[in-house]
């Protein structure tokens, strides 16, 4: 017998509640598979089910979850309790901005369920891939494939009803040496999302041929390579630096919860007042930067956000100046509130939990910056006098309000007077987020445009993972810190 939530959320309003919605997940399993140096060192299955009742009372919100359907009901009413003990307390009363009411049905695009392909057909493959590895010089291979499964149901008092079947992978290859100086060299490849899908058919052996041959040759060149260079300097980003500069400098402090400062006490605070928004310059004119949760192919894409509201795609940033932020229904009311002014026009559904006994909070969608007019990869090396070519992100250190930044690259390779030279070891740069990003001197066409994911994006107390992607093409920065 299927449960009436609908009878539920009927329950609470009956009682006082001027708002509530369950999400039920009746499965989301994932499993993950860590092969090294060709042995399978790590096997984890997880398989849960559950649901999480969210109920605003008295301009106070008061959540719930349980794994135990034999008794629904107390969940909601602790919901309910929870919410009425938090009005007491509570000084500014939560209120949500309005939303079109939505029923639908979201599913990620999926050829091949990876649930359905036996561990030995999985082995089999990560065997092959790991033999692409295996050359002269390679002191470690990491074959990595996780993969995502999940079934939500959503169903709110605004008469809301939707059903999301998601399916994603994150597969990853990575090769790692020592240096004639004793420090430990790598190269990795992520696939970017280029093509339509998010099931197994991705793991087609062919298009990992090269890549893997392309990493065991850059991690051999890296072995012998001379360290970065220091000063200032131009630096080109490859989508897979680019995604991460954005994901820490732009993604995170747009957050509108941080920016209203309710994310502190996890590193969570942002440079950007709510005063900024229209009038910000963050960076030159070629910098368009938007919160697109339509594209079909990134884990940042979900259909329907946990505030029950429908994918979007909103700017951020227009032209250099910022106009947007990441936002929830009620972040929105919350800072229109605060600042005497319509700065925000209902929710950009970016709400999300990253379980069923978690609490949705403004979480990134696909954060991605517009394609250029630039050209290729190849254009901006021979327009560029002297810099540095970085690719893959090794270390990361930011300033709590993403106002600093400090990263190191896997790999690096010099430029001088529009060639690229030889590669470069121990690579990093450094800088301020806005004079870095108004130093943004070109932005590359279309064709470098690729979508990175994240599955790892962490927030929020207690903590949640969540899994997004950043659509980013080939960037180049004058006059940064290089080497330090
Ligand atoms: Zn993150």
């Amino acid at each position: 017998m299927t449960f009436d939530w609908k009878k539920q959320i009927r329950r609470m309003t009956d009682q006082g509640a001027s708002y509530a919605d369950v999400r039920y997940y009746p499965s989301e399993e994932e499993d993950v598979l860590f092969m090294w140096n060709g042995n399978l060192l790590a096997f984890d299955r997880s398989a849960t089910s559950g649901f999480g009742v969210r109920v605003l009372a008295d301009g106070a919100w008061g959540f719930a979850a349980s794994s135990n359907l034999s008794d629904p009901e107390a969940t909601f009413d602790q919901a309910l309790a929870n919410a009425k003990a938090a009005a007491k307390r509570v000084q500014r009363p939560i209120r949500l901005a309005d939303k079109e009411v939505v029923k639908g049905r979201f599913e990620s695009p999926c050829q091949e369920d990876p649930f359905l392909i036996s561990l030995d057909e999985k082995m089999r493959l990560m065997k092959e891939l790991d033999g692409y590895l295996a050359q002269p010089g390679v002191e470690q291979r990491r074959v990595v494939i996780s993969t995502v499964k999940k079934t939500i149901r959503y169903y709110d008092s605004e008469g809301a009803e939707i059903e999301k079947a998601i399916v994603d992978i994150f597969p990853s290859i990575q090769v790692a040496a020592m240096d004639r100086d004793g420090v430990q060299q790598e190269r990795k490849y992520l696939p970017p999302r280029l093509g339509s899908s998010r099931g197994w058919e991705i793991m087609e052996p062919g298009r990992w041929r090269d890549e893997a041959r392309r990493i065991v040759d850059e991690l051999k060149g890296l072995l012998t390579a001379p360290p970065c260079p220091k000063g200032l300097m131009s630096v080109i980003l490859m989508p897979d630096m680019m995604f991460l500069q954005v994901h820490e400098t732009i993604g995170h402090a747009l957050e509108l919860d941080r920016i209203l400062g309710y994310e502190l006490s996890y590193a969570g605070g942002s440079f950007v007042r709510l005063e900024d928004f229209g009038r910000l310059q963050y960076g030159s004119a070629k910098l368009t930067a938007r919160a697109d949760a339509t594209l079909i192919n990134s884990p940042g894409s979900f259909g329907y956000d946990d505030d029950g509201v429908a994918a979007q795609n909103r700017l951020l940033i227009d032209r250099g100046i910022l106009v947007g932020a990441i936002t929830s229904r009620q972040m929105v009311t919350e800072a229109n509130d605060k600042a005497g002014r319509q700065i925000f026009d209902g929710s950009g559904g970016a709400c999300r939990a990253c379980a069923f006994n978690r609490v949705p909070l403004e979480r990134m969608t696909n954060i991605n910056v517009d394609p250029g007019e630039d050209g290729s990869l190849e254009d901006i090396i021979r327009k560029t006098e002297r810099g540095v070519l970085l690719s893959g992100e090794k270390s990361w250190s930011i300033g709590s309000n993403r106002e600093q930044f400090h990263f190191a690259t896997d790999i690096g390779w010099l430029i001088e007077d529009g060639v690229r030279k030889h590669i470069l070891k121990n690579c990093s740069y450094s800088g301020m987020t806005l004079d870095f990003y108004r130093s943004l001197s070109a932005v590359g066409d279309a064709s470098t445009w690729e979508v990175q994911y994240v599955d790892n994006c962490g927030k929020g107390v207690p903590g949640q993972v969540m899994q997004l992607g950043h659509g980013v093409p080939v960037c180049r920065f004058d006059q940064v810190k290089v080497g330090d």
